[in-house]
């Protein structure tokens, strides 16, 4: 039985508390190091008790320093800041990291976890997003993994065992369409952020909740594909599958599709990554296929969903692309839900940044993280001058 050494990016997120609660079940089998999130005390101090790891981090600095003193009694090290959380990524003794940590603010730990040639746990899509042509070079170097836990990226892992590459033909990944998949266009401009927030199939963080409703987490998750699985975006493929059972698939040369399906439960595809490559029990709940009313899919609605066929081309431009439009998207999704734009505006701050962008085609760290910042700055600009609600 081998025991894993952890380190959790983000464990007060939905991800990361998923995570905690499949290690729960699981003691023997994993030791958490470290647990690192953004402002969250009283639950990170919640889950120091229950898994007593040697290190905490809080990347906002008050709140650590409030962290420190509830916890100044405890054998633990309390970290803060940005280049701490990266810290933890490549502490000695650590097997795997789960990076939970929601936009692109958790690439530079992935990039570290794949430098020191650590298992990447990986549930921050925007790492690859961004981070992407960075990624490949250093997995070839240290022979680090990346495993999945996006769920429609472990389906498609799943998938892929049943052949070999060259007789792949495409991948297909299954969206939900979100909660506006039947609103007509025209209604989009009346979305309230509580609308937009109810998510008919999953429960997640309200990035990800406002990512799903304007199918720029599909999008995202085009340009994850491509990079995680090394796939040319002519083999990548859309479908709309509302009940969220399909979690994605593969086709082969022979015209056989293998999907993965299950009930829509992130602890999943969790499990799946953290125990790889062993198959695991687990009481989540089995599939009752018999009293399911029916599984449907539907092609994407490019022009009432702008921002799924932007981030192809994004993925086709390459280079920092990709970086400027997920920083565009980050800064308006953060402003709609504070009321300041309308969910519409959205995509459009997304296309108006990218319409101007200069792409840098082979870039280096610094090339990412200057396309990031200069898509934020123009972003923000943009929402100032857009009229709102
Ligand atoms: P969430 O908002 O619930 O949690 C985000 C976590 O990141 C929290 O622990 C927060 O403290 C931390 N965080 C926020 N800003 C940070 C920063 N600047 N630096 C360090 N930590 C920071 O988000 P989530 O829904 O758990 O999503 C996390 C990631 O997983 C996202 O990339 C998302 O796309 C991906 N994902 C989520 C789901 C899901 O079901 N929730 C499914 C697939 C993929
Ligand atoms: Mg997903």
């Amino acid at each position: 039985m081998t025991v894993r050494n952890l380190t959790v990016l983000g464990s007060t997120g939905s991800i990361g508390r998923a995570t905690l609660e499949v290690i729960s079940k699981h003691p023997r089998r994993f030791v958490i190091r470290a647990l690192a999130a953004f402002s969250n005390v009283d639950l990170l101090v919640e889950q120091y008790h229950a898994f007593r790891p040697q290190y905490l981090c809080l990347v906002d600095r008050e709140k650590s320093l409030e962290l420190k003193n509830r916890l100044r009694d405890e054998p633990v090290e309390i970290l803060a800041g940005e280049t701490d959380l990266v810290r933890l990524a490549s502490l000695d003794g650590v097997d795997m990291v789960v990076n939970a940590v929601v936009g692109a603010a958790g690439m530079l730990a992935s990039l570290e976890t794949v430098r020191k040639g650590r298992a990447l746990a990986l549930a921050n899509k925007e790492s690859l997003v961004c981070g992407g042509p960075l990624f490949a070079p250093l997995m070839k170097t240290t022979g680090a993994k990346i495993l999945p836990v996006d769920s429609e990226h472990s389906a498609i892992w799943q998938a892929l065992a049943c052949g070999r590459e060259n007789e792949i033909r495409r991948i297909i990944i299954t969206g939900s369409g979100g909660p506006f998949r039947r609103l007509p266009l025209d209604k989009f401009d009346e979305i309230t952020v509580e609308q937009a927030l109810s998510h008919p199939t999953w429960k997640m963080g309200p990035k990800i909740t406002i990512d799903s409703a304007t199918l720029v987490n599909k999008g995202l998750e085009v340009i994850e594909a491509a990079i995680l699985f090394s796939m040319p975006l002519e083999k990548i493929r859309v479908v709309i599958h509302p009940q969220s059972i399909v979690h994605s698939m593969v086709e082969f040369i022979d015209s056989s599709v293998i999907a993965q399906m299950s009930r829509p439960d992130m602890r999943l595809p969790i499990t799946y990554a953290l125990f790889w490559p062993e198959r695991i029990e687990s009481d989540f709940g089995t599939l009752d296929l018999g009293r399911l009313a029916e599984l449907t899919f539907e092609e994407p609605d490019f022009k009432k969903f702008r921002a799924l066929p932007i981030a192809f081309d994004v993925a086709r431009i390459g280079g920092t692309a990709p970086a400027a439009y997920n920083a565009a998207n980050e800064i308006a999704v953060g402003a709609f839900l504070e009321g300041g734009l309308k969910f519409s505006q959205i995509t459009e701050i997304i296309e108006k940044v990218l319409s101007d962008f200069n792409v840098v085609s082979e870039p280096n760290l610094d090339d990412i993280l200057s396309a990031d910042k200069n898509a934020r700055q123009r972003a923000r600009k943009l929402v100032e001058k857009l009229p709102c609600c």
